[in-house]
C-alpha cells in the first residue's frame, strides 16, 4: 500500500510554501491567507469531528461562496465525505440527493436554506452566520493521514438521462485528476488565480485541489454566480486568471463584445458540446487561451483533453474533437461485440485509470452496468482518428436510427450552426412508423425550411437532413446549461 494521501495535503503544502499570501477572495476582497485558510479548515474539522464520525456524508448546498473552499478542506480533514449539491436544483431534487447520500447534515447558504429547511430531512447549518463562526473556535485537528481509497466526494451526476446518481470519488481519484490537470491542461503557480464562475458543486469545485496545490488564489465572484461583465472585470483585477466554464458561458462572454483582459490566462471548457463555429468566434475574441476537457462525474474532468496548443490547429476535425487521452487514463472505443474498433469507426467510449470512480453510492445495479471488466462505460459514442484525437458523437441513446442508418445529431447540429440564421440547434429522433425514427431539428433563430435544406445539402449526406424543423424561442436546459433532449423528444409525442 502506498503513502496515505488525503486531499488536505494540497492545502498543507500551499500553506507551508505560501503562508501569508492571499488565498481566498470574495470578488476583489481578500478574506484569508493560506495559513488562515489551513487554520480555519482544521478548526472546522475539529468541530465536525465532535458530531460526525469519519466516512459520514456532509452535504453543501449553496450558490458559489468563499466559505465552500474551507468547508471542503474541513470535511476532508475530518475524513468525512463532501456531497456538493447544485444550488440551482429544485428543493425536492436537493432533498433526493440528501436522502440518497444519507448525509448527516447540510451546510446551506441563507438563500438556499430558506427554501430547503422546510423540506430537509436533516439539520440545515447556515453558512456564514454567527453559529457558523462558532465552529471555528475549536482547537485545530491534526492534519489527517488517510488511506487513498477513502471516499472524499459523492458527485451527483447532472441527471440529463434520469435520476441523478452519486459517483463515489476517493482521495486517490481526485489526486489523479489533480495531477492530470496540472500535466495536461493548466500549470498555474502562486501568481495565478482560479475564478469560480461555474458551480463549485461540480467542475469549478473539483478544480480547487490542483490550484490550491500550486498556491493559486481562490476567487469567488461576489454575485455567487456567473455574470459575464463581473467575470471579465475580476479577471482584470486578479493576476493569471483561469476558470472552468461551460460552453454556454463562453457564448455569453463573447456576447459582451468585450476583449479578454491581459490577466485572463486560461479558460477550460467542457461538460457539453462546444461547436467549432462558436469556438472559432471565442478564439477570435479572446485569443488562444482555451483548453477543453471531456469527462464525466464518474471520471471527473478527466477522460480526454484538447490542449491549448491543439487549439492552434487549422483542421476543423481537431477543433471539433475532444482531444487525446489524458495523462494516466487509458481510453478505448468499443464496437458492439465489446472489442476495440479501428480508428475512424464509431463505438462506445470506455476508460480506465486511477481517476475512475469505484461505483455509484448505494446503487449496485447501476455500478454493474457502468463498470465492467475494469473499464468505465461512459455511454458516449465516439471515434478516434489516426493520431489519437477522439471525436465525440453523442450519447449512445441520443443516436438517431433512421431507416437502419445511424445519424449522429452533433454532426447535423454543427452543420446547422454554420447557417447565419441559426443561433442554437438541437437535433433529436422522433418515432416514425416508416423509418423507425426521423431527424427533427429544434432551432433558435430565423431561417425557412427550404433555406436550411439547401444549406445542409451542401454539407452533409441527404439522409441525415431533418424531416422537420421546429423554430423555438429557446432550448430547454438543465441548470448546467446542458440541453434536455428528453424534454424535446417528449414535445414530439
Ligand atoms: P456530467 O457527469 O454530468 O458532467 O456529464 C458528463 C457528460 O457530459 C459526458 O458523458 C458527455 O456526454 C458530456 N460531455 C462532457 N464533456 C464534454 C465535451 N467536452 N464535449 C461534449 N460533451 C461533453
Amino acid at each position: 500500500m502506498g503513502r496515505p494521501v488525503n486531499l488536505f495535503a494540497t492545502l498543507d503544502q500551499a500553506a507551508a510554501r505560501f503562508g501569508d499570501r492571499g488565498a481566498v477572495f470574495r470578488g476583489e476582497e481578500q478574506l484569508h491567507t493560506w495559513n488562515q485558510l489551513r487554520d480555519r479548515a482544521l478548526r472546522l474539522a475539529a468541530s465536525l469531528r465532535r458530531t460526525y464520525a469519519p466516512g459520514q456524508r456532509i452535504a453543501i448546498a449553496s450558490e458559489n461562496r468563499a466559505e465552500i473552499v474551507e468547508l471542503f478542506y474541513a470535511v476532508w480533514a475530518a475524513e468525512c465525505v463532501v456531497v456538493p449539491v447544485n444550488f440551482k436544483l429544485h428543493p425536492r431534487e436537493m432533498v433526493q440527493i440528501i436522502e440518497d447520500s444519507s448525509a448527516a447534515t447540510v451546510f446551506a447558504s441563507p438563500k438556499i436554506a430558506a427554501e430547503l429547511t422546510p423540506q430537509s430531512p436533516v439539520v440545515v447549518e447556515l453558512i456564514g452566520g454567527p453559529d457558523y463562526e462558532q465552529l471555528f473556535t475549536a482547537s485545530p485537528l491534526a492534519p489527517p493521514s488517510t488511506d487513498p481509497s477513502t471516499l472524499a466526494w459523492l458527485f451527483y451526476t447532472s441527471g440529463t438521462t434520469g435520476r441523478s446518481k452519486g459517483a463515489m470519488l476517493s482521495h486517490r481519484n481526485l489526486t489523479a485528476m489533480t495531477v492530470a490537470h496540472l500535466a495536461d491542461i493548466d500549470s498555474p503557480d502562486e501568481n495565478c488565480s482560479l475564478l469560480h464562475a461555474a458551480p463549485m458543486s461540480h467542475g469549478s469545485g473539483l478544480y480547487i485541489a490542483p490550484y490550491v496545490l500550486r498556491g493559486a488564489r481562490q476567487v469567488v465572484p461576489a454575485s455567487g454566480a456567473f455574470d459575464p461583465d463581473e467575470f471579465l472585470d475580476l479577471c482584470a483585477s486578479h493576476s493569471g486568471s483561469s476558470a472552468f466554464l461551460a460552453p454556454t458561458m463562453i457564448q455569453r462572454l463573447v456576447g459582451t463584445g468585450r476583449h479578454a483582459p491581459a490577466a485572463l490566462r486560461t479558460i477550460v471548457y467542457g461538460g457539453g458540446p462546444m461547436y467549432v463555429d462558436g469556438l472559432k468566434k471565442a478564439m477570435a475574441a479572446f485569443g488562444p487561451i482555451f483548453a477543453q476537457i471531456y469527462g464525466q462525474g464518474e471520471s471527473p474532468m478527466t477522460i480526454t483533453g484538447l490542449r491549448r496548443a491543439d487549439h492552434e490547429s487549422d483542421d476543423d476535425a481537431i477543433l471539433g474533437s475532444v482531444g487525446t487521452a489524458r495523462s494516466g487514463v487509458e481510453v478505448a472505443v468499443l464496437g458492439e461485440d465489446g472489442t476495440p474498433v479501428e480508428s475512424g469507426q464509431i463505438g462506445e467510449i470506455v476508460c480506465r485509470g486511477d481517476v475512475v470512480m469505484s461505483g455509484y453510492w448505494n446503487n449496485p445495479d447501476a455500478t454493474r452496468d457502468t463498470l465492467k471488466h475494469g473499464w468505465l462505460y461512459t455511454g458516449d459514442m465516439g471515434s478516434f482518428d489516426q493520431q489519437g484525437f477522439l471525436t465525440l458523437r453523442d450519447r449512445s441513446k441520443d443516436v438517431v436510427i433512421s431507416g437502419g442508418s445511424n445519424i449522429y445529431p452533433r454532426e447535423v447540429e454543427e452543420a446547422l450552426l454554420e447557417h447565419p440564421g441559426v443561433a442554437e440547434a438541437c437535433v433529436v429522433g422522433a418515432p416514425d412508423p416508416e423509418w423507425g425514427e426521423v431527424v427533427v431539428a429544434f432551432i433558435v433563430g430565423s431561417a425557412d425550411d427550404a433555406e436550411l435544406d439547401a444549406h445542409l445539402l451542401d454539407r452533409i449526406a441527404r439522409f441525415k437532413r431533418p424531416k422537420r424543423y421546429v423554430l423555438v424561442d429557446d432550448l430547454p436546459k438543465n441548470s448546467y446549461g446542458k440541453v434536455l433532449k428528453r424534454e424535446l423528444r417528449a414535445r414530439l409525442g
